[in-house]
């Protein structure tokens, strides 16, 4: 571009239409498709006098009175009078603008809450307008909204975009006959009833989420789910991927024979899908769900054998050092010795490492000597070369980020065959927190799921107790008999620091009363402000077992193994989530002996627990399976926490309830590959309309 004439400067956005973009509202059909949160009903004039403390009334009358008072801080009182009675309106923050419209003498229409009290009617921070003009006929739609987006201009837009958005139908017939109440509703019927409310609607019907003009929104976004996660999924289909097999007498073979135990029947059946799945020249794409202590690190072994065997290489991807370090510790163990008279090794990258040891690991990594590589998301950094990168493996995948996913993916770009055929690794997630049918079948449709529904034998069931605060000492007194039997246990502390909002015990103090209750023995402490090498020393001493009891905040959540350990104490359990407490409870128990869980709980002052810290807290003294615990916080908590971080770039269900709409998901799951094969450009229109841009992130 020559340099006289500079780029035309965009025309900067206005507050509002910036506001508009943050909550994703660009092309008309989002403008369309952002729905009112509730209605406000504008309709009618209340008398004052007819109007009762509470209500929410729009009331009109003639301003009597208006004064600055400072008591007890600034603020605006105008008193109006609409013949039957009068009622302050109070304001605290006020222009004179305000002053002015609100002048003595004035007619207004205010609407708010109604006080009654002691010195009359008040009604704090009311909508004001000029009073006359018609009243609305039907009630008035309330969007969800964000600061610097008022209402009025977001109602504006949102018709708008209704008026101009393109909502042709998708959905032959024949698609849509097969759910019964979708038929009398086409979109643009239902957005215009929600948008619009005609003056005979009622709040009720509105509101009514069973209503055909909800049922015809639901339908449509989890069909939109579906075909874009069905359309992700046949995408990979043409995708090669190196064809990985197991070698006779190879790795997978030695390391069969060198493990300390046989496997399950659980571990050799997932161990066969995935070994399946490798031998073929398609990317993987499996999530491997079982629950804690179930063996999922074997079983990533093997696989990762497999593809040693074949000539590749393998990533291992873990959410914290600690993890990582863990699992390093151990496939060094069982596969070092295997590796080495092949001159290959294990190779561990995380951030905290010295820069010459990260540069030795990096060239190996490059040069393909590194067989195995371990690490956190370092092991995805840009500087990260591959030589021959086959198989991928994310442990606790939740943890990750959609990015961080696509990132290891993309490792494997250029074709080990110099054409232009896109490659990927094979990618194996894990996860602890198995995942309930309704989400498998609508978030993880593009997953296929291998699933460890069997622990390995010689466990001992963990006895759950829920044991108040007060009665501390005796938790204590525990503590002291499993260390004369010489065992060790875990106490984890929600939050390493004092918050003045949530009153929760100090790590340290608990390190404090422990060590000093417990003369003699050696007490750790580890929490997420250690620096790495501390954390290392105090893990390790504890997995040695020279050191009875750690305290420590969750940063032992995921992966930590230590089978010695027979007790676990949670101290604040009613704070933890149902998931995050499952998962701590899975550190005991993974030895021969007998082990416990005990839950701390601590009441409001005075008060009792909330509901749902008590459900929580129920769920976990009477079950310890996964799959029942993943199933009752589904319930409890919704869908959220077990998408993690899928959340936060994927569309969301706005509308769907899974629980509550699994017929129309199910209709949404059988009509989306007929959709796909037979409308292919309905299909695309569909998934573009409630997708736009974001369908991508599905992929991950
Ligand atoms: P998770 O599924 O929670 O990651 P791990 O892989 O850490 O579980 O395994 C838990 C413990 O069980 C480890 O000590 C592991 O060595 C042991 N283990 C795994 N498979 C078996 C098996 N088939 N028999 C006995 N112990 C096993
Ligand atoms: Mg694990």
């Amino acid at each position: 571009m020559p340099e006289d004439s500079p780029p035309v400067a965009a025309k900067p956005l206005s507050a509002p239409q910036k506001a508009l973009r943050k909550l994703g509202l660009v092309r008309p059909i989002d403008l369309a498709l952002h729905l009112p949160l509730r209605y406000e009903d504008e309709t009618r004039l209340t008398r004052l006098a007819d109007a009762r403390d509470g209500d929410l009334v729009q009331i009109e009358g003639q301003v009597t009175q208006q004064e600055v008072a400072w008591r007890p801080r600034r603020q605006l009182l105008v008193t109006l009078d609409d013949g039957s009675d009068q009622v302050v309106l109070r304001f605290f923050n006020f222009y004179p603008s305000q002053q002015k419209q609100m002048a003595v003498g004035q007619r207004l229409r205010a609407r708010g809450e109604l006080r009654g009290g002691f010195a009359g009617l008040s009604m704090m921070h009311p909508t004001v307008r000029a009073a006359g003009g018609v009243l609305p006929q039907a009630l008035t739609p309330v969007y969800p909204t964000v600061a610097g987006l008022p209402q009025p201009y977001l109602r504006k837009a949102v018709l708008a975009g209704l008026a101009q958005a393109d909502l042709r139908e998708t959905l032959p017939d024949e698609v849509l006959n097969e759910i019964d109440h979708l038929r009398p509703w086409d979109l643009r019927q239902a957005l215009s009833f929600l948008h619009h409310p005609t003056p005979d609607m009622s709040l009720t019907q509105l509101e009514d989420h069973s209503h055909p003009a909800w049922q015809r929104l639901k339908a449509e976004e989890l069909l939109a789910q579906q075909l874009s996660q069905l359309t992700a999924r046949r995408a990979r289909e043409h995708l090669r991927a190196p064809a990985l097999h197991a070698a006779r007498g190879g790795l997978h073979e030695a390391l069969l024979a060198a493990l300390p135990f046989q496997l399950t029947g659980a571990q050799r059946r997932v161990g066969e899908e995935i070994a399946h799945d490798l031998a073929r020249a398609q990317p993987m794409h499996r999530l491997l769900q079982g629950d804690v202590g179930s063996g999922k690190t074997a079983v990533a072994a093997l696989a990762a054998c497999i593809a040693i065997d074949a000539g590749w290489q393998c990533a291992l991807m873990a959410p914290t050092e600690i993890l990582a370090e863990q699992h390093f510790a151990k496939l060094a163990d069982w596969l070092a010795p295997l590796l080495a008279p092949r001159g290959l090794q294990v190779a561990w990258l995380t951030g905290g490492q010295k820069k010459k040891d990260r540069q030795a690991m990096l060239q190996a990594v490059a040069s393909g000597a590194a067989a195995l590589v371990i690490g956190t998301h370092a092991v995805i950094q840009q500087q990260v070369r591959f030589a021959r990168l086959g198989l991928a493996i994310i442990d606790e995948q939740h943890r990750f980020g959609v990015q961080q996913r696509l990132d290891l993916r993309n490792k494997l770009s250029e074709s080990p065959q110099g054409d232009a055929t896109a490659w990927e690794p094979h990618l194996l997630m894990m996860s602890a927190t198995p995942i309930p049918r309704t989400l498998a079948m609508s978030y993880y449709a593009d997953l296929d799921v291998s699933t460890l529904d069997e622990l390995p034998p010689g466990r001992t069931p963990v006895l759950t107790r829920l044991v108040a605060e007060s009665r501390r000492d005796e938790v204590i007194e525990r503590i002291r008999a499993q260390i004369a039997q010489g065992r060790q246990v875990y106490w984890v502390c929600p939050l390493i620091e004092e918050s003045e909002a949530l009153d929760l015990r100090h790590a340290s103090a608990t390190h404090a009363e422990l060590a000093a209750a417990l003369p003699g023995q050696a007490v750790g402490l580890l929490h997420s402000r250690l620096p790495p090498a501390e954390k290392k020393a105090v893990m390790a001493q504890f997995a040695s077992g020279a050191m009875p009891v750690l305290v420590s905040t969750t940063v032992i959540e995921v992966g930590v193994d230590v089978p010695n350990a027979s007790l676990m104490v949670i101290e604040h359990a009613e704070r933890f989530g149902l998931s995050q407490l499952h998962q701590l409870r899975g550190r005991v128990g993974r030895g021969a002996a007998a082990s416990a869980c005990v839950l701390l709980y601590a009441t409001p002052e005075g008060g009792r627990l909330g509901e749902t810290a008590r459900e929580r807290l129920k769920a976990m003294a009477e079950t310890s399976d996964g799959f029942e615990i993943a199933r009752r916080d589904l319930a409890i908590r919704g869908p959220g926490e077990f998408l993690g971080a899928r959340q936060s770039g994927a569309a969301l269900l706005r509308f769907a309830d899974l629980a509550e709409d699994s017929a129309l998901l199910q209709w949404a799951r059988r009509a989306a590959p007929r959709l796909l094969d037979r409308w292919p450009e309905l299909a695309a229109r569909h998934v573009d309309r409630w997708l736009g841009g974001r369908a991508d992130y599905l992929k991950a």
